[in-house]
């Protein structure tokens, strides 16, 4: 059975910068790219993709070579088995970071795959904080993603036995990414 990773949980609590602690600090672990139907964005972030077509999207999951998928605003994201496979012959650990349901299809999945997935969470007025911050004077788009978030919190509360552990993230993201890495630890023991 191939261990990986899962990092998930609600916008604003710094996944990815977790993310990016946890592979700065140890080599143990690789980031798994995800595949996507949409244009690349000119953010720091956007070689964690591999951007593909609707058609080369539709053929890879025909062919089983997504191991969970989703659309979001009218595209698709999915994570490619190949790489789980190449990170895992190198002797590494993959590391994904996914939504809800990408967890919930993966640990649900009898697919050789033995994920340990952490949920992280912010105190909500870090989160607040953190939100208002990103979207600025837009009300429009931190309400809908405040409303999105409290639909996810319900969606957790019912998944919440596939997560190994939950973390909080309230200030120091080393402490959190040492702590996250420690789970790991326990996780490969069990
Ligand atoms: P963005 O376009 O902002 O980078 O990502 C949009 C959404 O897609 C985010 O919620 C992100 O977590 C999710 N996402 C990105 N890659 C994957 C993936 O491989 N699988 C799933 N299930 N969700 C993904």
């Amino acid at each position: 059975m191939k261990n990986i990773l899962i990092l998930a949980g609600p916008s604003g609590v710094g996944k990815t910068t977790l993310a990016h602690t946890l592979l700065n600090n140890s080599d143990r672990f690789e980031l798994v790219c995800s595949v996507t139907t949409r244009a690349p964005r000119a953010d720091s972030y956007d070689s964690e993709y591999i951007y593909i077509s609707k058609d080369e999207f539709a053929r890879l999951v025909s062919e089983g070579g997504i191991l969970e998928y989703t659309e979001y605003a009218g595209n698709f994201y999915g994570t490619p088995r190949s790489e789980i496979e190449r990170i895992s012959a190198d002797g590494r650990t993959p590391l994904l970071i996914l939504d809800l349901n990408g967890v919930h299809t993966v640990v649900n999945s009898k697919s050789g795959i033995c994920p340990c997935a952490v949920y992280i969470t912010v105190p909500d007025s870090v989160l607040l904080e953190r939100l208002s911050q990103r979207y600025g004077t837009d009300t429009e788009k931190l309400n809908s993603r405040l409303v999105k978030n409290i639909s996810e919190r319900a969606y957790f509360e019912e998944i919440k036995a596939d997560f190994f552990a939950v973390v909080e993230n309230a200030g120091n993201v080393e402490k959190c990414a040492e702590e996250i890495h420690l789970i790991y630890d326990r996780f490969c023991k069990k």
